[in-house]
């Protein structure tokens, strides 16, 4: 049946709600799709309803057609099996909690792993019934610390998630394959652009692991790709290898600062925050300055020293970038006092040679113009008697001798063929990961192999952003008018607008929309008598239905106009032919 504007549960609005950012938020909310209820949480009005429900459609249809059976968890979960996994505690303020009449706990489910796994050790127990998938679409909950973007980053959302469960490696390779084959079905027919990235598998544990993360410049999340050989992935993922030692001859000097006979670290950090404050307006601190320092020393004879200040924890990697041992002492290069001052050095380690001994004269430095985000140069004037200091200070680096995630930046080697690297950034819109056995085991979910022995199965966890895709197809289809769906989600694919107060228009609107509606075509008509043409217009345009139809004065003539909400286009075409024109 038709839905009608005279009747729908709808009120469009002219303004953009006051805090939404976004457009899929501001359109959503204009349009009439959804109404906030609280931060993070919204209401499906009719038509974003409908388009919730053509997502899920096509999700579940991908789902089906790898074998994949549907079933339904309940949100409201009992605490045990997840204190069982340690998720209980893991989740922090992420999870929303509760306690029932009785006194037990309970959460809202921010995933259902725990619930999987159990449902499967409940029923099954011989290799013979695997493999097996199930999912559900259902709604999570999760206490964002941000919800954010209307539906982009909710704290209650739909997310379809399915469970593999295989009893080797081999078959859970297969079934994350086509889990993965799915997804690209799923997110060719929802009309997105995106990546497949390499990804970090979370709070969920597990080893291999990829996001579909659809491009969007406002995205959340940031993936570097290599233009040589295709490596992609999520920068929490990534790690790339440190660049090359410092080359103390290749710092030129700049900026030239008198300092005190002992220049402290307040005052380095004092040079960089005036001649070289941060693009973003956030000041340099002495940890931005001090962690992972490179200082290099130029004697008055030119010849250049590297020494390098350093946590603990990075001291191995310092070794290497220096090529020399460093001394695993607190030594002072600045003043004593100004190590106390800040905790994090005062267990670090500087070497080789001891600075100490060299900082009697007084110290003249440049400040290089090279400066970014993250990178400060430091160039001591190297003049007789005086000692040059080069400071690179900045990434943060792991024992392993790699850059530690997020520190990662265009430019960066590709860990796959060594290539510069670029960075954009894209909504996390799918994750597939191998989970392997880890809930398995914490639930000791096990099966009879064909031995008669036991044996612990294999998982893996697949998910989808499904409330989160009607906001990101809306964030990547609108124009300055109003939404433009696309044929696959749009709530309607026919929007037939009456105009005029005529009885014909009307009785005409009616009977096309019933052919169309004969054809399986889904119509929104537009059958106010009080609006005007001018707002049914617009309401059209802002509600975004891929195909409007228009009757109203060329009914006369025999004609009906037909426009293409993305285009623009319009053309009259004959009564006689309207369905196949419109079809
Ligand atoms: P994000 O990195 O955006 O917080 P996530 O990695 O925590 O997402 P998963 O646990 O991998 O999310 O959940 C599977 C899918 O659920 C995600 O790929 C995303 O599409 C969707 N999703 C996760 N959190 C939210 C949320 N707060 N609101 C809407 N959709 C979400
Ligand atoms: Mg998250
Ligand atoms: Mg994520
Ligand atoms: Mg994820």
């Amino acid at each position: 049946m038709a839905m009608r504007m005279s009747s729908l549960f709808l009120r469009t609005l002219r303004e953009n709600p006051a805090d939404a950012e976004v457009p899929s938020h501001q359109l959503l909310v204009r349009a009439g799709y959804i109404r906030r209820v609280s931060p993070g949480i919204y209401t499906w009005l009719p038509l974003g309803l409908k388009v919730l429900r053509r997502v899920e459609t096509i999700v579940r249809e991908e789902m089906d057609a790898i074998g994949a059976q549907e079933l339904l968890f309940p949100a409201l979960l009992p605490r045990e099996p997840y204190e069982q996994t340690g998720r209980w505690g893991e989740y922090g303020e992420n999870v929303f909690r509760l306690v029932d009449r009785k006194g037990a706990d309970h959460l809202l489910g921010p995933t259902h792993e725990e619930m999987f796994t159990l449902a499967v050790k409940d029923l099954y127990s011989s290799y013979k019934d695997l493999p097996l998938s199930i999912y559900q679409i259902q709604t999570k909950y999760r206490d964002e610390a941000r919800p954010r973007a209307g539906l982009l980053r909710g704290r209650e959302f739909v997310m379809k998630d399915s469970y593999s469960f295989d009893l080797d490696d081999a078959g859970l390779d297969k079934s994350y394959e086509l889990h993965r084959d799915a997804y690209v079905r799923i997110f060719d027919r929802l009309g997105f652009h995106y990546v497949i990235v390499q990804a970090m598998a979370g709070a969920m544990g597990g080893s291999k692991s990829e996001e579909f993360l659809a491009t969007a410049a406002n995205g959340e999340d940031t993936y570097v790709r290599c233009t040589s050989c295709g490596f992609a992935a999520n920068v929490e993922a990534v790690r790339v290898p440190v660049p090359d030692a410092v080359d103390a001859s290749a710092v030129p000097a700049a900026h030239v600062e008198d300092t005190p006979d002992t220049p402290t670290i307040d005052t380095l950090v004092d040079h960089l925050n005036d001649a070289f404050p941060r693009a973003d307006g956030r000041p340099w601190t002495a940890a931005d300055t001090l962690k992972n320092v490179v200082v290099v020393l130029v004697h008055p004879d030119g010849t250049r020293e590297p020494l390098a200040i350093g946590l603990p924890g990075d001291r191995e990697v310092d070794e290497k970038r220096l090529g020399a041992q460093v001394e695993p002492a607190v030594v002072d290069a600045f003043g004593e006092a100004d190590f106390a001052a800040h905790p994090t050095l005062a267990k670090g380690y500087i070497g080789p040679g001891v600075l100490g001994a060299e900082r009697a004269s007084g110290i003249r430095y440049l400040l290089d113009p090279r400066v970014s985000e993250g990178t400060a140069w430091v160039t001591g004037a190297d003049e007789p008697g005086h000692h040059v200091l080069d400071l690179v200070a900045g990434r943060d680096f792991t024992a392993d001798g790699t850059i530690e995630a997020a520190e990662v930046r265009d430019g960066d080697a590709c860990p796959a063929c060594g290539h510069g690297l670029e960075s954009a950034r894209g909504i996390e819109m799918g994750h597939i990961f191998q989970l392997g056995r880890k809930y398995a085991e914490a639930l000791d979910l096990t099966v009879l192999d064909e031995n008669g022995k036991l044996r612990t199965v294999t998982m893996g966890s697949y998910g989808v952003g499904v409330s989160r895709a009607v906001a990101c197809v809306a964030e990547g289809n609108h124009d300055d008018l109003g939404l433009v769906w696309p044929r696959a989600l749009a709530p309607a694919d026919v929007h037939v607008v009456a105009t005029g107060k005529d009885d014909a228009v009307l009785a005409y609107a009616e009977e096309l929309t019933r052919e169309l509606e004969a054809r399986g075509a889904e119509v929104l008509l537009d059958d106010r008598r009080q609006a005007s043409p001018g707002v049914k217009f617009k309401d059209a345009e802002l509600i975004g239905v891929p195909t409007i139809v228009v009757v109203g004065r060329g009914l006369a003539e025999g004609t009906i106009e037909l426009k293409d909400r993305r285009s623009g286009e319009r053309r009259d075409v004959a009564v006689a032919s309207a369905v196949d024109e419109v079809l």
